[in-house]
C-alpha cells in the first residue's frame, strides 16, 4: 500500500468535487450528546493508571514515611497540607484533561449537504479527513488513536490518555505545572529528612524499619527526579507552544503560518481564559476562550 503523505492530500482535495461525500459512510456509533468523552485505548488507560499509582506512592511515602512520624508538628501539618493541596490539584488536572473533548471534529460529517450549507467561493479550499470522513477547519489534525480530527491538535498524550488540543490545553499544562511542584516538594522534603536522620537515631525517624525507610525514601527521590525533569520539559515546551501560538505537530512538519500572528499575551489567554484570573490556575474553571468561527478555511 503506498501511504500519501498528508500534504499531498491537501493539494488534491482543494475543490468540493473531490470530496466524494457518496463515499463516506456514517458512523455506526456516534457519541449522543452530553455522554462523557473518553478514550478506549488500552495502552493510554494503562498510564493513566501508573500515573495515578505513581501520584499515590508520592503520597504513601510523603505521609507515613516522613510527615507523620516527624515529631515537628508545625513542619508536618505545613508541608502535609502544601502537598496535598497539590496532590489534589494534579490530579483534578489529569481528571480534566482526560474527560474533556480537545476539540474533536464531528466524524462524517464530509456529507454532500454539508459542504454546500458552507457555500464556499470559487477557490476555496476545504479539507477532508479521509479517515474519519469529517471536513477539517483550518489547523485540525487527524489522531489515528482517538480515530477523530482534533482542533488545534498539539499531540496525544498517553499518560493522559487523550489528545491535547484546544479545549484541554489548559488542563494538560496544569497537569504537568503541578506534577512538576510536587515532584520538587517530595525532594525537598526528603532531602530534609535524610539531613535531620543522619543526625539522629533512624530507629525514631519512621515507624518502618531502617532498610525499608531508605528504600522507600530513594524509590520516591527516583521518581520525583524522573517527573520533574519531564514535566518541567514538557510545562515549558507547551508554554512556548501556546506563546507562539504555534502547535507541536505544526512545528514537527514545519507548517508554513497560515493564521493571523498574535501577542503572546493574547495568545496564553486564548488558552487560559479571559481576563487573567486565579482561575488560570484551577483545573476547575473552564476557560472561556472566546473563540472564533470553529470551522474556518482557508482560502
Ligand atoms: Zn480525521
Ligand atoms: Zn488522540
Amino acid at each position: 500500500m503506498m501511504l500519501i503523505p498528508t500534504h499531498h492530500f491537501r493539494d488534491i482535495e482543494r475543490k468540493p468535487e473531490y470530496l466524494q461525500p457518496e463515499k463516506c459512510i456514517p458512523p455506526p456509533h456516534s457519541r449522543p450528546a452530553g455522554t462523557m468523552w473518553f478514550i478506549r485505548d488500552g495502552c493510554g488507560i494503562a498510564c493513566a493508571i501508573v500515573t495515578w499509582f505513581l501520584v499515590l506512592y508520592a503520597e504513601f511515602v510523603v505521609l507515613f514515611v516522613m510527615l507523620i512520624p516527624s515529631r515537628d508538628y508545625v513542619y508536618s501539618v505545613i508541608n502535609g497540607l502544601v502537598f496535598n493541596l497539590l496532590a489534589f490539584l494534579a490530579l483534578a488536572s489529569h481528571c480534566r484533561a482526560m474527560l474533556t473533548d480537545p476539540g474533536a471534529v464531528p466524524k462524517g460529517n464530509a456529507t454532500k449537504e454539508f459542504i454546500e450549507s458552507l457555500q464556499l467561493k470559487p477557490g476555496q479550499a476545504v479539507y477532508k479527513c479521509p479517515k474519519c470522513c469529517s471536513i477539517k477547519p483550518d489547523r485540525a489534525h487527524h489522531c489515528s488513536v482517538c480515530k477523530r480530527c482534533i482542533r488545534k491538535m498539539d499531540h496525544h498524550c498517553p499518560w493522559v490518555n487523550n489528545c491535547v488540543g484546544e479545549n484541554n490545553q489548559k488542563y494538560f499544562v496544569l497537569f504537568t505545572m503541578y506534577i512538576a511542584l510536587i515532584s520538587l516538594h517530595a525532594l525537598i522534603m526528603v532531602g530534609f529528612h535524610f539531613l535531620h536522620c543522619f543526625e539522629e537515631d533512624w530507629t525514631k525517624c519512621s515507624s518502618f524499619s531502617p532498610p525499608t525507610t531508605v528504600i522507600l525514601l530513594i524509590l520516591l527521590c527516583f521518581e520525583g527526579l524522573l517527573f520533574l525533569i519531564f514535566t518541567s520539559v514538557m510545562f515549558g515546551t507547551q508554554v512556548h507552544s501556546i506563546c507562539t501560538d504555534e502547535t507541536g505537530i505544526e512545528q514537527l512538519k514545519k507548517e508554513e503560518r497560515r493564521w493571523a500572528k498574535k501577542t503572546k499575551w493574547m495568545n496564553m489567554k486564548a488558552v487560559f481564559g479571559h481576563p487573567f484570573s486565579l482561575g488560570w490556575a484551577s483545573p476547575f474553571a473552564t476557560p472561556d476562550q472566546g473563540k472564533a468561527d470553529p470551522y474556518q478555511y482557508v482560502v
